[in-house]
């Protein structure tokens, strides 16, 4: 686990206006926080500038109190969480959850990837479907599948781009639930973006309210439905 700082995060495409402006944000270990904001407003920029997919213009980014400006995504070691949950359909829940520690080439004995699969399987309640394919999976299983596999690499936090946006409301409303649950269980870092005001709302710590690129303000749900 670790805490994300932001320092004056700038981010310009090619046409050079600032996607990103001047965002300064401190996530604390363990901290749960949501970035908000209408389509366009640079949220999906600032997590891939997080997890190292997209350059940083100018500003510092800090993991754990270290620049990680110029860090590959692997030696930052942070787990994106995607909308498709990305899982390898041929592949059991167990294969899938070990694949990271598989790819590792020679890291990891046997014996160590079991203990990692076991122990992440049940922290998930997925210990009854380890031999199961993700198509027999419902949605949050898939979703918990694909967390299992960020915490078998031990990563410092999750990184969530809109993962419940094509879902149906009823099993999203679940699936809310049932990641706020066990993001408190897990107490693990996690950035969470997302457009949906419920979600926002209901899912995290704090939250941050972006628009055209600027942070708008930042405060914990309750602090935001006492505004006036
Ligand atoms: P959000 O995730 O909030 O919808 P994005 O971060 O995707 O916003 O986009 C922020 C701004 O940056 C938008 O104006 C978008 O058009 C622009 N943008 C995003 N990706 C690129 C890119 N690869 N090249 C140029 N402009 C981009
Ligand atoms: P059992 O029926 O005794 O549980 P399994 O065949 O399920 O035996 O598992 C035997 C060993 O292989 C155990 O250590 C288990 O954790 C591990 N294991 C289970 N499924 C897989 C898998 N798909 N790939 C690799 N190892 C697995």
């Amino acid at each position: 686990m670790a805490s994300i700082t932001m320092n004056n995060l700038v981010k310009k495409y090619d046409d050079g206006f600032p996607a990103v402006n001047d965002v300064s944000i401190d996530v604390a270990d363990g901290e749960f926080l949501i970035l908000v904001g209408p389509s366009g407003c640079g949220k999906s920029t600032l997590l891939r500038m997080v997890v190292g997919l997209e350059d940083i213009t100018s500003g510092d980014l800090l993991i754990d109190g270290e620049r990680v400006n110029e860090k590959e995504p692997r030696q930052r070691n942070l787990s994106m969480v995607f909308q498709n949950y990305a899982l390898y359909p041929f592949l059991t829940v167990y294969e899938n959850i070990a694949f990271p520690l598989r790819l590792a080439k020679g890291k990891f004995s046997e014996k160590e990837i079991d203990e990692k699969v076991r122990h992440a399987s049940e922290l998930l309640d997925l210990d009854d479907h380890l031999e199961r394919k993700p198509g027999n999976l419902s949605g949050g299983q898939r979703q918990r599948v694909a967390m299992g596999r960020a915490i078998v690499r031990d990563a410092e936090a999750f990184l969530f781009d809109e993962p419940l946006s094509n879902l149906d409301a009823k099993l999203r409303g679940q699936m809310r639930t049932e990641i706020a649950q066990l993001q408190r269980r897990l107490g693990i870092t996690s950035l969470y973006v997302t457009h949906d005001q419920t979600e926002a709302m209901t899912l995290g710590d704090r939250v941050a309210v972006l628009k055209k690129g600027r942070l708008q303000q930042i405060a914990s749900p309750r602090e935001l439905y006492e505004q006036p």
